[in-house]
């Protein structure tokens, strides 16, 4: 497995592994976790080679959120991604991505961008589409993947690979949970004990809105209903709690053809957010 830090070598390398097929890409913040792994392992079947990239993103995060404090484990993710067999990983410092030390061209996707997780955090989709341009044009990939988990993302990032023409594949892989069934993520171990049983919420939160769809709510009423399962957990902030259209992220009304039922919310001083895709129903 090679790891390299700068556009030029990771350029090269990719190039050279696309010589004997094709190419999976999957970005990562580091701390990988079994979601991570997940995609991998999805890219693994395929894709002839795999490259992950590792880059704790300065341009995505808000001047208060978690930047400093991200949770940052290197060797431990470079012999999780060796053992998974990855081919290349890129890890590049905040200068190689920013020389100018912080980015001076965007990649902005309007709209969509701006809505759930673009609303709350603003400035956020635009540090994500312009550091995933970056690694596109440095890894050249035939496919990219992405986790459901982070289900807004994907809409902005289906959006620019889209309207820009990156002549690659989205491949979206289901979200992993714990048994319990709270999503994986890197942020989980910000979260205390008791904060990691309150977290749970967002869960139970999604399946209220599922049953509320079962029973025939529309959007509104799906959403007022998650809103108050996570209003009633102690210690618990909403940000957000939706049903949303998945390609646009409006919201929904009629959620007979297909609904994204999307949430977020502060468990102590950590923000969360998973979904639920409810499917299309005939009537
Ligand atoms: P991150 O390192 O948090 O930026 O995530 C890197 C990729 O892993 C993104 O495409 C995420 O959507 C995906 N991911 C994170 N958590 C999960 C999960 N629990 N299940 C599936 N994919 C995930």
């Amino acid at each position: 497995m090679k790891v390299l830090g700068t556009v030029k070598d990771v350029r090269a390398a990719s190039r050279e592994l696309r010589r004997g097929g094709t190419l999976g890409l999957v970005p990562t913040m580091g701390a990988l976790h079994e979601g991570h792994v997940s995609l991998v392992r999805a890219a693994k079947d395929r894709c002839d080679a795999v490259a992950v990239s590792i880059f704790v993103n300065p341009a995505q995060f808000g001047p208060n959120e978690d930047l400093a404090k991200y949770p940052r484990t290197m060797e431990q993710d470079l012999r999780l991604l060796e053992a998974e067999g990855v081919d290349l990983v890129f890890a590049p410092t905040p200068e190689e991505i920013y020389p100018s030390g912080k980015p001076t061209t965007f990649v902005e996707v309007a709209g969509i961008g701006e809505r759930l997780d673009g609303a709350s955090r603003p400035g956020h989709f635009r540090g994500v589409t312009t550091v995933v341009s970056k690694l596109f044009h440095a890894v050249e990939p035939d496919m990219a993947f992405f986790g459901q988990k982070d289900a807004a993302q994907v809409a902005v990032l289906q959006a620019m690979v889209r309207d820009l023409d990156f002549g690659l594949e989205m491949v979206v892989c289901p979200t992993v949970r714990e048994a319990d069934g709270l999503a994986l993520s890197s942020r989980n171990r910000y979260l205390s004990a008791e904060e990691r049983a309150r977290a749970l919420v967002l869960w139970r939160a999604l399946q209220a809105g599922q049953d509320a769809a079962a029973r025939g709510c529309d959007g509104s009423c799906i959403s007022s209903q998650m809103r108050a399962v996570l209003e009633a957990e102690p210690g618990v902030r909403v940000d957000y709690a939706e049903a949303v259209d998945a390609r646009t992220l409006l919201p929904v009304e009629d959620v007979h053809s297909g609904a994204l039922l999307a949430v977020a919310a502060w468990v102590g001083a950590t923000r969360l957010i998973d979904n639920l895709v409810l499917p299309a129903v005939s009537r």
